[in-house]
């Protein structure tokens, strides 16, 4: 006898391997990944021949070939040869205002599946295309949104929600709460008192909060209780870790700033020590208040090397608006425009320290996540994401941990771990299939043969228009 399960996604969660002595039966529905090598995205050892049974949107099995009987009406997908790791979640992006759709489907064509918008100020576009997408209406990943950036009065940045006083703060934080979004995103010119006010008040509305600092250091967010911290290079990571005495002097190294002066990249690579204390003490407080950070080194490499057209052209930018391409190839990388040449020369050199600094969080086990900041220039959408991957790589990160990095990490920072982010019985099937092993070179994330997304596969060329067009295909 055989047992029979077909649809309940209650049942479907007690298959999993080991469970059953007697095979698991499949039939009508049921779609069979065979002969792949499986890596889950827990950080496993990748599973060489194990067999993924997909029913509607959910992972029915996985586990070894004997534990299912395939009946012939179930769809059998040969992948001997190929890997499959889940879909890939990008925790920092940022939404178009029009022609979102688009947009969102190319990320599925790169294995994206998931994405966090970090914060805009058309939150309701944002909250109902995330309702639209969780009903299946969209070939998109599934969506959780900050609301509105919110800053400093004082700052100098062009937010248009600026707040002075905790009430004020308070006031924002409770009107997106009402929007029904999922994180509070605060900015750059926000002092430390402000910060606590904010996280106060979102965590009694259940909103988790991501910061991209300044004034705020991240050892000051991580202890008021910061939920993530977005960007390494450029923003409050860079002077959380220079040694106190000269903690004044770098107030204000983050970009773009005013009062941000390329000049000090030098003295920073000269003062930061990756394996020193100050690093080693702030990894500790992360992982202690099990902080998210999302490095989002691409962005900081695009800066970086924002006067070099071989960078831009690695990031792809065809695949990219074709307006966006081209302003992107008329000049240098705007955050950097205005960098002397010796500036630029030094942040060339200290970028490395950085990345070195984002290796020592790894192995002192800070929650890292991969995220892009797609909207801003050079950025992709899609690419962009793979080339963080292969940045975290190069911290000295290993593969495996990497796509642990971008898959179940990810769904932890989004809230939605228990229902995506891994391979797993009982979990939504978003999928992604590999052509080559992606444990002997990160790189191979790009070689996609298919994305299953709810279940459902999809070719990447068939969602890429523009890449059908040029191929005359
Ligand atoms: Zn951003």
């Amino acid at each position: 006898m055989t047992r029979r399960l077909f649809g309940s996604a209650i049942l479907l969660a007690l298959c999993s391997a080991g469970m059953a002595a007697r095979p698991i039966e499949f039939g009508e529905g049921a779609i069979a990944l065979t002969g792949a090598t499986v890596i889950d995205g827990t950080g496993a050892l990748p599973r060489r021949g194990a067999v993924i049974v997909i029913v509607k949107d959910r992972i029915a099995y996985l586990g070894d070939r004997g534990g299912v009987r395939l009946l012939p009406q179930a769809k059998v997908l040969d992948l001997t040869g190929r890997w499959v790791v889940p879909g890939f979640i990008d925790a920092h992006a940022h939404l178009p205002r029009s022609a979102a759709e688009p947009f969102l489907t190319q990320l599925v064509a790169f294995g994206v599946t998931a994405i966090r918008a970090a914060g805009e100020s058309y939150v309701e576009q944002n909250v109902e295309l995330r309702d639209r997408i969780e009903g299946g209406a969209l070939i998109a990943p599934r969506i959780r949104t900050a609301g509105v950036f919110i800053d400093a009065r004082d700052t100098g940045f062009g937010n248009p929600t600026r707040v002075g006083t905790e009430a004020e703060i308070r006031e924002v934080v409770r009107r997106d709460a009402a929007r029904k979004v999922d994180f509070i995103k605060l900015y750059v010119g926000l002092p430390p008192a402000l910060v606590q006010a904010a996280i106060q008040e979102a965590h009694q509305h259940g909103l988790r909060v991501i910061g991209h600092l300044g004034q705020t250091t991240w050892t000051e967010a991580a202890e008021l209780g910061i939920d993530s911290l977005a960007h390494s290079w450029y923003c409050g990571l860079a002077h959380s870790i220079v040694p106190p005495q000269y903690r004044e002097e770098f107030r204000d190294f983050y970009i773009p700033n005013r009062r941000f002066n390329p000049m000090l990249f030098r003295k920073w690579r000269e003062v930061v020590d990756p394996n020193g204390p100050e690093v080693a003490q702030l990894a500790s407080l992360l992982c202690k208040r099990r902080v998210e950070v999302h490095p989002n080194l691409v962005l900081g490499e695009a800066v970086t090397w924002g006067d070099d057209p071989a960078v831009l052209e690695r990031l792809e930018p065809d695949f990219a608006p074709p307006e966006d391409a081209a302003s992107w190839r008329r000049g240098r990388h705007l955050f950097s425009s205005y960098w002397p040449p010796e500036a630029m020369a030094e942040a060339k050199r200290a970028f490395p320290v950085m990345v070195q600094v984002i290796g020592a969080f790894h192995r002192r086990g800070v929650l890292l996540t991969a995220g892009t900041d797609y909207l801003n220039p050079w950025m992709t959408p899609g690419v962009a994401f793979h080339r963080e991957l292969e940045l975290l790589a190069s911290a000295g990160i290993p593969p495996l941990e990497v796509l642990r990095i971008a898959t179940r990490n990810g769904a932890e920072a989004l809230g939605i771990l228990q229902d995506a982010g891994t391979i797993e019985a009982g979990k939504r099937a978003d999928l992604v299939t590999l052509t080559a092993d992606p444990l002997a070179s990160i790189s191979n994330t790009r070689k996609i043969e298919r994305v299953f997304l709810r279940g459902q596969p999809f070719e990447p060329a068939r969602l890429l228009p523009r890449r059908e067009k040029a191929g005359g295909s």
